[in-house]
């Protein structure tokens, strides 16, 4: 599962000059999730994380390369409760997970099914005072924090927590390196193109799933598997295995 990482080895790049802080994961220290959808009034909220047209990036990467160790939050800039107006903001994940090709590499099916389950986490965590709203075709995710929850001393520690302990309720990862960015040195647009090219790889697994045509020169998702090495190892392998059927 070595697609996007080409990705993850750009992101200690784009992070600023400030040195993190680091928190081991630990299941007990998450915030409380309210458990579904929550309204943050304008009149609650202390402030909006990508508020005022400020980045607000979102993605997350699936390795089975050893970019993670073990699961661990970091956070570059300000925490949640030092936070007083607007900041740019970005979450990005790195996921280490099993080698979901398994014995049958040329099978996408499993491989994206994986993907997608754990893309989905991002809709299935709540901090309470903590709302998030996400767009995935521009890949913000911008953030309402309640008034409540800075002065109850919300930090990315516990939402950190909180977002890892989800994402191991499947079986397929082994560990998350979770990054919190509120710095303003760190370098969002690049972010941004990446996010973009974790959604186009993921996108074309889905269409090589689907049995699309296999001739590249008409394709129009040959830009990105020129640029992602292993895609179209993944779609001709895939097309070999139907043949011999
Ligand atoms: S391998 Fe070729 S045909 Fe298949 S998705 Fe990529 S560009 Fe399209």
């Amino acid at each position: 599962m070595e697609l996007y990482n080409s990705i993850i080895e750009k992101v200690d790049g784009l992070l600023g000059s400030s040195t993190p802080r680091r928190y081991a994961y630990d299941p007990h220290k998450t915030w409380e999730d309210v458990g579904g959808n929550q309204l943050v009034m304008m009149k609650e909220a202390a402030y909006e994380l990508g508020g005022d047209s400020k980045p607000a990036v979102n993605y997350a990467c699936v390795t089975s390369g050893d970019y993670v160790q073990e699961d661990e939050i970091l956070v570059y800039g300000r925490d949640l409760k030092e936070i007083a107006g607007s900041v740019p903001f970005a979450r990005i994940a790195i996921i280490k997970v099993r080698n979901l090709a398994g014995e049958n590499e040329e099978d996408t099916e499993p491989l994206f099914r994986a993907i997608q389950d754990i893309d989905f986490v991002k809709y299935h965590v709540y901090p309470k005072g903590y709302m998030i709203r996400s767009s995935s075709d521009s890949f913000r995710e911008q953030v309402r924090v309640s008034k409540e929850a800075v002065r109850k001393g919300i930090t990315f520690e516990q939402v950190g927590n909180s977002y890892i302990s989800q994402f191991k309720k499947n079986p397929d990862v082994i560990a998350v390196k979770l990054i919190f960015v509120t710095v303003d040195d760190a370098d969002y647009a690049e972010m941004k193109k990446d996010a973009k090219k974790v959604r186009d790889i993921t996108k074309t697994l889905s269409k090589i799933l689907e049995g699309m045509a296999t001739d590249c020169h008409s394709c129009s998702l040959k830009e990105i598997c020129d640029e992602v090495e292993g895609l179209k190892e993944l779609h001709f392998g895939k097309e070999k295995k139907e043949f011999k059927g």
